[in-house]
């Protein structure tokens, strides 16, 4: 199927309307709603907050008019037309578009409640689906109307198959960009048990010019939006990440999924890592941990957006005071990249803990000293240039997808405000009220 952006994303209208009142826990729409036009192309709603972060700024007392799946007017509210529109107060809230998370496992659940070899080895592939099905409502029901998801880790293609569940309507959740099974290096990853068996591991494994080209674009072929790899891990005789993939084979990597328009995420924690990938044309990095000044100048210069997840792994989020030696390692190398101007892209690593707690990452962002103005963007337009969607979804805008979502409070003065969803809109469907 060619990849047309719009019929990728387009909601199965009715379908998903229906999906969207059953879906357990949500509010129902009242009776003046139901009554509308079913047809999402027909029904016109004016959302009236006490402001709108539009993406880029926030401005007070202004309105939004959404008709069918596509916002369709945004201004002081005295200039948008309410005729034969339903009005939606939303009193005390901040209007918003609808927030990007840039790294899930949507296939994942809490470590707290498995640990990841267990999830990997133990839990069959219909158990780990059914459960993804309730961590996609629970991501839209936070706010979060697009995800990345960046490996099923074991999982193999289900992320494709979830997205098509999503945009049939068969469940609710967000739009997903999916990245299947992920690439490493052999040897480099998980699960090992006794080295004489041979088992299946989180990723794919694949290394030099013959499997590397092979398994990305088998990946591609199978619905990868993005191609995910490790350039380093946790493998070898010494302690902590090694680098894994050469940078001849990273640069094969990205120049083959290029052709197909892909493009590669790269996890890297050590500096080592990063560097590789940065010089091979990657667009994001991952984690970035062990980050220094001069390679996060690196990515400046080679244009390559950093994905922090800093409460990965952080366990409870806020930390205890005082702070791990981990999080004060990670607290120093974001404000490297801070410093250095790196642009930035909110992404948690969902998964690793509970799905719809994906606010956290930003509070995180805030606490270790980014403006909340640019975290909110690093989850809206700023996320959505990176993920190549600006002109589909990230601001609020005429003309683009409406994913709305609006929270109790201003952000911008506390960003905790993201915790309190008030409402959710995606493609022009209500999914919380
Ligand atoms: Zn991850």
């Amino acid at each position: 199927m060619p990849r047309m952006q719009h019929t990728r994303f387009a909601a199965g209208g009715a379908l998903a309307m229906a999906a969207s009142i059953l879906a357990a826990g949500l509010a129902p729409v009242s009776a003046r709603q139901r009554q509308a036009p079913i047809g999402a192309n027909e029904t016109i709603t004016v959302l009236k907050p006490a402001r709108v972060f539009d993406g880029d700024a926030m401005h007070e007392g202004w309105a939004v008019r959404v008709r069918g799946e596509k916002i369709d007017a945004v201004g002081a509210d005295a200039g948008v037309s309410a005729a034969g529109a339903r009005v939606i107060d939303l009193p005390g809230a901040t209007l918003m578009p609808g927030l990007v998370e840039g790294h899930s496992h949507i296939l994942l659940h809490s470590y707290n409640e498995a640990s990841w070899t267990d999830q990997v080895s133990r839990e069959g592939l219909a158990l780990r689906v059914a459960r993804a099905t309730n961590h996609l409502r629970a991501t839209l029901e936070a706010g979060f109307t697009t995800v990345r998801d960046l490996g099923t880790e074991g999982a193999g293609y289900a992320d494709v198959e979830l997205k098509q569940a999503v945009s049939q309507g068969i469940v609710p959740g967000p739009r997903i960009l999916a990245s299947t099974r992920a690439i490493v290096a052999t040897g480099s990853y998980q699960p090992k048990f006794i080295a004489e068996w041979n088992v299946p591991q989180g990723a794919e494994e694949a290394d030099g010019v013959d499997s590397l080209t092979r398994v990305v674009r088998d990946q591609i072929g199978r619905g990868a939006d993005w191609i995910k790899m490790y350039a380093d891990y946790r493998w070898g005789p010494m302690a902590g990440s090694r680098p894994t993939f050469s940078i001849d084979e990273l640069k094969l990597a990205v120049e083959t999924a290029k052709s197909a328009g892909v493009p590669v995420a790269v996890h890297a924690n050590t500096a080592e890592g990063m560097r590789r990938a940065a010089l091979a044309g990657v667009e994001t990095i991952e984690h970035g941990g062990e980050g220094t000044p001069e390679v996060f100048k690196l990515m400046v210069e080679q244009h390559v957006a950093l994905c922090p997840t800093i409460t990965a792994g952080a366990g409870p989020w806020p930390p205890a005071n005082p702070e791990s030696a981990a999080n004060q390692r990670k607290r120093a190398s974001f404000k490297a990249a801070l410093d250095a101007g790196v642009t930035i892209i909110n992404g948690s690593d969902v998964g690793t803990f509970p799905h719809g707690e994906n606010a956290r990452e930003l509070e995180a962002m805030v606490a270790y000293g980014m403006a909340p103005t640019a975290a909110l963007k690093s989850a809206t337009s700023a996320a959505a240039r990176v993920l190549h969607m600006e002109t589909q979804i990230g601001s609020v805008k005429p003309g683009l997808f409406a994913d709305l979502a609006a929270f109790d409070g201003d952000p911008t003065k506390e960003i905790g405000a993201l915790r309190r969803v008030k409402f959710v809109m995606k493609n022009g469907t209500i999914y919380r009220q």
